[in-house]
């Protein structure tokens, strides 16, 4: 039986979800996307795009409006180690005007959406149907608690430590160039400036977040007005597998370690890339070996920069560390930052 509807179901209208809409949208591939919410989609998110990121995104027809940020700096009650990019600049962009962005460009490449929420897939060696949909592939772009990789019987698991984060934007102008990630004995605080005079802070932590860990960043804010807060987690998703069948998974749902290293949108975007490329080849198990070369750098310094803040004594060290040795910081930031 070949009448399909379409050729890619993708479930999640996230950027990851949009990215591989535009991906398949360019080899000529028909595009469902089955979307739960009503965008322009909003989400706790530090909202910094790497300049790898951002020109992936730029070749795909996507240019939002942002600020641009020239590296990463972290901060400490007495110590600043700053680190610029190699490769141009990156960019704070609000996850709404990020969402509208990639929407608009998929609405403008004939993408089809539905807003619903997908709870049940069937499959077979040719097809998979999920909301009434029948493709010749599905993709889960539905984030760190997939749906769609619970149905089809991917395991994952919250490893540890398990943290969490929130976030919150506050009307203040900007005061650097840089993404600062400050770093306090409970939590990391980064802050990216996303419009001239508002900046969102993610606090990363492994229990309920508070402002008051950062007095420098409490005095930066004053009274600054604020937003709502939005959270996640806990973070860290081992995900076992990313091919079962015709189903494969993209983004935050493919696997996640933790948002320290701010990419999670980056690697969504090349994951997506490489998704397609195996879809249109007829081979998605080779999508297994890409998607594990695109995280590798990520999934490792992230890791243990994970691992090595966790003992207090340690931790202390990481600020005043990158200060002594400038080009291993600066080393480090960009093998992510591409
Ligand atoms: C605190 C924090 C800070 C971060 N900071 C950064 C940063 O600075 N830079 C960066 O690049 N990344 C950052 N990240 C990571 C980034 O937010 C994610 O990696 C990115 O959002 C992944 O995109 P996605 O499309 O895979 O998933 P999501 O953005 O989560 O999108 C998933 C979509 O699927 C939809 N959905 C879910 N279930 C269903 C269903 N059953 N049916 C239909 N639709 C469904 C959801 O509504 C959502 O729109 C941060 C993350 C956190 C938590």
């Amino acid at each position: 039986m070949t009448n399909f509807d379409t050729d890619l179901l993708i479930v999640g209208g996230g950027p990851g979800g949009l990215a591989t809409a535009l991906h398949a949208r360019r080899l000529g591939l028909s595009v469902i996307v089955a979307e739960q919410r009503e965008g322009p989609i909003d989400k706790a998110c530090g909202e910094g795009l790497m300049p790898g990121g951002l020109a992936e995104l730029a070749s795909l027809g996507v240019d939002p409006v942002g600020m641009p940020f020239h590296g990463i700096a972290y901060v400490s009650e007495c110590h600043r180690a700053e680190a610029r990019f190699r490769g141009g600049a990156g960019r704070g962009v609000r996850r709404t005007t990020l969402h509208a962005a990639l929407a608009a460009r998929a609405k403008e490449q004939d993408t089809e959406w539905i807003q619903t929420r997908v709870t049940t897939i069937e499959q077979d060696a040719h097809s998979v149907t999920a909301a009434g949909v029948r493709a010749k592939w599905l993709v889960g772009a539905d984030g760190l608690h997939s749906t769609v990789r619970r149905a089809v019987g991917i395991t994952a698991t919250a490893g540890k430590p398990r943290r969490y984060g929130v976030r919150r934007h506050f009307k203040v102008p900007a005061w650097s160039e840089f993404v600062e990630v400050h770093w306090s004995r409970w939590g990391e605080a980064y802050v990216t400036p996303v419009e001239p005079d508002l900046v969102g802070v993610a606090i990363l932590s492994r229990g309920r977040p508070d402002l008051a860990w950062f007095p420098w960043l409490v005095r930066q804010l004053g009274t600054a007005e604020h937003g709502p807060a939005r959270g996640c987690g806990p973070l860290r998703q081992v995900v076992s597998r990313r091919v079962a069948g015709r189903v494969l998974l993209v983004g935050d749902a493919a696997g996640y370690e933790d948002a320290l290293t701010g990419e999670g949108i980056s690697l969504a975007v090349k994951q997506a890339g490489a998704l397609v490329n195996a879809i249109a080849d007829d081979a998605p198990a080779s999508y297994e070996a890409a998607w594990h070369r695109i995280t590798r750098n990520y999934r490792l310094l992230t890791r243990a920069l994970v691992l090595a803040s966790a003992p207090r004594p340690l931790r202390r060290a990481i600020v005043p560390a990158g200060q002594l040795l400038p080009s291993a910081f600066r080393l480090g930031v960009n093998a992510l930052a591409g």
